[in-house]
């Protein structure tokens, strides 16, 4: 296992709901022509939050006012938290982002129209976004995972972090709003990169999240 001599430190990113929509469904949802409005850029750069919500559907409720994030995607991906997917009655993965397959479907309703979507929604894997030369310097390389440790009265460790390296990208953890909720943490908050999770960790915590959902 790889330890720092000296814990590195990551601005915490919390991530409310989300969608992320393909060219398709965005004109299907909001008219022919439609084009992302940006509301304000996000972390990291090129990414942006929209003026544009929509409103999800599940078997059991509705969540309404869900953000949508620009840019437009190959793929529509829907992101919300075990608790989300309680009241909307659905039974989403827990995956990487982007790893689609045969992961949970939802109706999407927005102000021109209605998206019934088979598959794209997901509890997204908590993860640490990082530039190649940050990766470089801290010896992790895409996929790897990492123990990530939260300070304060509800302070916590959260293993199994799967790190994301990409050019142009920084250094970020970014959680969903139950983990952020657990750890009392906000975004802008700071956590520490303590080392490098182990293999049998992961594969220990995968089979225990599968079972359980
Ligand atoms: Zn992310």
């Amino acid at each position: 296992m790889t330890k720092y001599n000296i814990p590195v430190q990551v601005p915490v990113g919390v991530s409310n709901k989300h969608i992320h929509l393909s060219q398709a469904h965005l004109e299907q949802l909001f008219g022919k022509g439609h084009k992302l409005t940006e509301l304000k850029p996000l972390y990291q750069p090129g990414h942006f939050a929209c003026k544009e919500v929509v409103t999800i559907a599940g078997p059991k409720g509705i969540i309404p006012n869900v953000r949508v994030l620009g840019p437009l995607r190959s793929q529509t991906q829907v992101e919300i938290s075990r608790s989300d997917s309680f009241a909307l009655g659905i039974k989403p993965p827990l995956r990487d982002s982007g790893d689609l397959e045969g992961s949970a479907g939802c109706i999407l309703m927005g102000p021109k129209g209605t998206v019934v979507l088979e598959e794209g929604v997901i509890m997204a894997a908590r993860h640490i976004h990082l530039g190649v030369e940050e990766a470089k310097v801290l010896q992790l390389k895409d996929k790897d995972r990492v123990n990530i440790s939260v300070g304060g009265e509800r302070g916590l460790i959260f293993n199994n972090v799967l790190v994301r390296v990409a050019q142009g990208l920084r250094l970020e953890f970014h959680v969903d709003i139950d983990e952020a909720n657990a750890g009392f943490l906000a975004s802008g908050d700071y956590a520490y990169i303590t080392e490098k999770s182990e293999e049998k960790e992961v594969s220990t915590m995968s089979e225990r999240v599968i079972q359980k959902i």
